[in-house]
Parts: structure tokens; C-alpha cells; sequence
């Protein structure tokens, strides 16, 4: 049986080749609004059509002025205009003139400094101005020269590439892109993934139950919540009965329509689990059964048809089966598969935590165990594992905010000692 980091490299390795025979480059594109670009991959690079400031702009509320060099305390000046963001200040200057200024407003194009207001006489004189008329004021400190001024490109310049083909757009970006005017962007057409439930047992949510043996299929909900922030269409082949010729047509339709299948349960060893047949038949299966807890049935197969790979992760069916194998496995796989070039930013959060609690350890597979961790004030965290770690419990898992992992190697767990937790990313704000 395959330990779970060597089923991780398999995957990577054969998303790399996946991605060397379907790069970036060759694949189609489609063209979105920006405000519906998010963790969408980008197809093209992106280059500034403008500088950013445009001009020269003041980062302050205070006075523009044009002195040549550091100017001393004390020092007067008349103040004949103003430059406020959206309307500069058109006129000229002379020595010893001034231009109240306010910050995002352009700096006229004789001055060289801004003081601020504070290190100025104007909170003194303020209640008493006529601002129609010029009025005088005086330094309260030192001016240095070239001061306060954010200048034309100092962020931005034209024709710069800003955001490489490759980059996965988050939140940063798009507030780049606005600030440029972007409306719209070229990103990687998403790969389709399928997903298939398998089970005679399974209804569908919106069904009643009709007889005691029945349940809710409720890994096609979580997967697709799993997977809600992956720039891929989900395509829900819905229930598949326990069935070889169904299970079969099922995975022929999906083979056809999707890069990648997900399917769940049906991967067991049990006479009416037909999928991992139907895969060996229509595919090859790469890797079948992982060391680890919960999840060990898992499939990692594919299907090649004209000139299209599909890969496939055939989970097991108990729902905490499901949810681990998604994130341990398949979730960061289609990433890679996305051709998202920031891979190292979609790794899972690890972190180092005392553990509460004594656990025992069975050896031969690497445990997940459900938890709930804390941090202290100094930063520390520390975690406790539930009792009762069956694959089943999806009750618990809705208390849990982390995975505890134990590592094949690792034997029983003392209270005290250092593990490694996996927070949930929808427990964490
Ligand atoms: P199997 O892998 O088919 O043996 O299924 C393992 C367990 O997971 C069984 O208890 C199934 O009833 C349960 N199960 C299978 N598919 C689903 C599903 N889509 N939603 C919830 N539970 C499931
Ligand atoms: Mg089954």
C-alpha cells in the first residue's frame, strides 16, 4: 500500500506530465468581467497602459511649494490657489508663493515639495481665513526639499507587466487591475470535473426517503463545497446504482465530457462495488488503496481518448473519507491540473500544537484524526482530538476546526507532546 506522501508525489508527477502535454500556452481561453476573475487562472499577462500616480501627487493635506532645497523654520510664504484631488491648480507660481494641496491632488508643476499642514502655522489661522482671499503662512519646521510627494510612476510604469499568465487573480490583484481600469481579462478556459455518486442506497437531496435503508447523498454536496473556489465547472452526474453496465455508461459519458472525474464510494472490495472494474476496463488504475485513516480505499486512475487525458480520484464513500481524501488529494491535484503557476501558495496551512490529550496510535497507516485547536496568548497552540474517529462521523466533524495528523512512524501520543495540526479553512476567518 502507497503511504500517503508517495501518493501525493505520484499525483504531482502525473499533473506535471498532464501539464507539459496540455500547457497554459495551448489551452483555450475565455475572456470574463473582472469582478468575476477571482482565482481565475490568467492566459495572458497583464501590462500597465498607464503610469500609476499618472502625475506627480501629494501624499499629504498641507502646502505645495517650490524652494530648490531644504528650507528653514520661520520661512513665510503667500498661499494663491489650490490643487484639490480631481481639480489642480492651474496658475503659476513665483517666489515665495504657495498652493494649499490636498493629498491625491497634482502637484503643481513648479513645486518640488509639500509641507504638511501640521509642520505650518495653519491650525492658528485657520478659523479666521477668508479662503478667497491669498493668505500667509509660516513654517513651523524645516521643509525638505522633494518631501510628501508620491511621483508620476513611482508604483506603476506604462508598459510594465504587472501580473504574469499564470497567476491565480486574488483579491490584490483585482484591486490592482481596477486601479488600472481593467474591466475585463483573459483567463484559461476551466476544466470541467465530474462528479459521480455511487450506491443504490443514495437519494438525492430534495427526495424524501422512501424506506429505512436509504440515505442522503451527501458527498456530492461536500465535494462540490470543497471545490467552490476552483476555476472549474462542476458537471453532477448525479446517482449511479450499484450496477456494472450504469456504472459503466456513466463513466464513458464523463470520460467524454470532463478532464477530470471524481467519483464516491464504490472503490471497496465489496460484490456490488463496480467502479474500480469499470476504471481497470475503460482506464488504468495508477495507485489503488493509501495508508492512511480515514480513506484508505482510494483510487487514483485515468482515461486517455482522442488525444484527451482524464484523471481520475475515485474516493470512498463514508463522508469523512471523502472530505479528507478531497483535501489531502484531489483538491490540490486540480490545481495543479489548472495550470495556477503560485502552487506553493495552495498548500495546506501546518501547524505545531500541544497536544491535550494521550492518544493511541495503531501503526501502518497515517491517521486523521478530527480536533479542535486554540491558540494561547503567547501564541502557543494547543489541540485536542475528539474521542470516536470512525469515518461516519459527520456530526463531530461540524465541532471539529482541524485534522490531527499522525504519521505512519509515530506511535502513541503522550499529553504534551508536539503534533501537527491541519486547520479547516472554513473555521478560520
Ligand atoms: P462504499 O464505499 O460504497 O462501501 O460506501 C461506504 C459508506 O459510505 C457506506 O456506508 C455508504 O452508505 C456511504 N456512502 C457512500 N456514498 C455516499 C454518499 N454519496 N453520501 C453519503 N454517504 C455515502
Ligand atoms: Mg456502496
Amino acid at each position: 500500500m502507497i503511504s500517503v506522501q508517495d501518493l501525493k508525489s505520484a499525483i504531482t508527477q502525473r499533473c506535471q506530465t498532464y501539464l507539459i502535454d496540455n500547457p497554459l500556452a495551448k489551452r483555450a481561453t475565455i475572456e470574463l468581467p473582472l469582478l468575476e476573475s477571482s482565482n481565475h487562472i490568467l492566459a495572458k499577462d497583464i501590462t500597465a497602459s498607464f503610469d500609476i500616480p499618472r502625475q506627480h501627487l501629494s501624499a499629504m493635506d498641507g502646502f505645495a511649494l517650490a524652494i530648490g532645497s531644504d528650507l528653514a523654520e520661520n520661512s513665510v510664504f503667500d498661499v494663491v490657489g489650490e490643487s484639490c484631488a480631481g481639480s489642480p491648480f492651474t496658475g503659476t507660481l513665483t517666489t515665495g508663493q504657495a498652493v494649499r494641496i490636498f493629498t491625491g491632488a497634482v502637484v503643481p508643476s513648479d513645486c518640488d515639495t509639500v509641507v504638511m499642514q501640521e509642520n505650518t502655522n495653519f491650525a492658528d489661522i485657520q478659523s479666521t481665513l477668508d479662503k478667497s482671499q491669498p493668505y500667509t503662512i509660516t513654517l513651523a519646521k524645516t521643509a525638505n526639499h522633494g518631501s510628501n510627494i508620491r511621483k508620476q510612476g513611482e508604483e506603476v510604469q506604462t508598459g510594465e507587466t504587472l501580473l504574469s499568465t499564470g497567476k491565480r487573480l486574488n483579491t490584490a490583484d483585482i484591486s490592482l487591475l481596477a486601479n488600472l481600469g481593467v474591466a475585463n481579462v483573459t483567463v484559461a478556459k476551466p476544466l470541467t470535473v465530474g462528479i459521480l455518486a455511487t450506491g443504490d442506497e443514495l437519494v438525492q437531496l430534495g427526495e424524501p426517503l422512501t424506506h429505512l435503508a436509504q440515505i442522503y447523498n451527501s458527498n456530492t454536496p461536500t465535494l462540490k463545497t470543497l471545490l467552490k473556489d476552483l476555476p472549474i465547472i462542476v458537471k453532477d452526474y448525479g446517482i449511479i446504482p450499484d450496477d456494472l453496465d450504469k456504472t459503466t455508461q456513466a463513466v464513458e459519458q464523463a470520460i467524454d465530457e470532463c478532464d477530470v472525474i471524481i467519483s464516491s464510494a464504490g472503490v471497496s472490495v465489496g460484490d456490488y462495488d463496480f467502479l474500480t472494474q469499470v476504471v481497470d476496463k475503460l482506464g488504468k488504475i495508477n495507485h489503488y488503496k493509501v495508508a492512511m485513516k480515514p480513506g484508505k480505499p482510494f483510487v487514483f486512475g485515468e482515461f486517455a481518448k482522442n488525444n484527451k487525458q482524464v484523471l481520475y480520484f475515485g474516493l470512498p464513500g463514508n463522508p469523512l473519507s471523502t472530505i479528507v481524501g478531497c483535501l489531502q488529494f484531489v483538491r490540490p491535484a486540480i490545481w495543479r491540473l489548472t495550470g495556477c503557476a503560485e502552487i506553493d501558495l495552495l498548500k495546506q496551512l501546518r501547524l505545531q500544537a500541544i497536544c491535550q490529550s494521550a492518544i493511541r496510535k495503531n501503526s501502518g497507516r497515517q491517521e486523521f484524526q478530527r480536533a479542535y485547536f486554540s491558540q494561547h496568548d503567547d501564541g502557543q497552540f494547543i489541540v485536542t482530538p475528539f474521542t470516536g474517529q470512525d469515518s461516519h462521523r459527520v456530526k463531530q466533524l461540524t465541532r471539529a476546526n482541524c485534522l490531527l495528523v499522525l504519521t505512519v512512524e509515530r506511535g502513541d501520543v503522550a499529553q504534551g507532546e508536539m503534533v501537527e495540526i491541519l486547520p479547516f479553512e472554513w473555521q478560520l476567518g
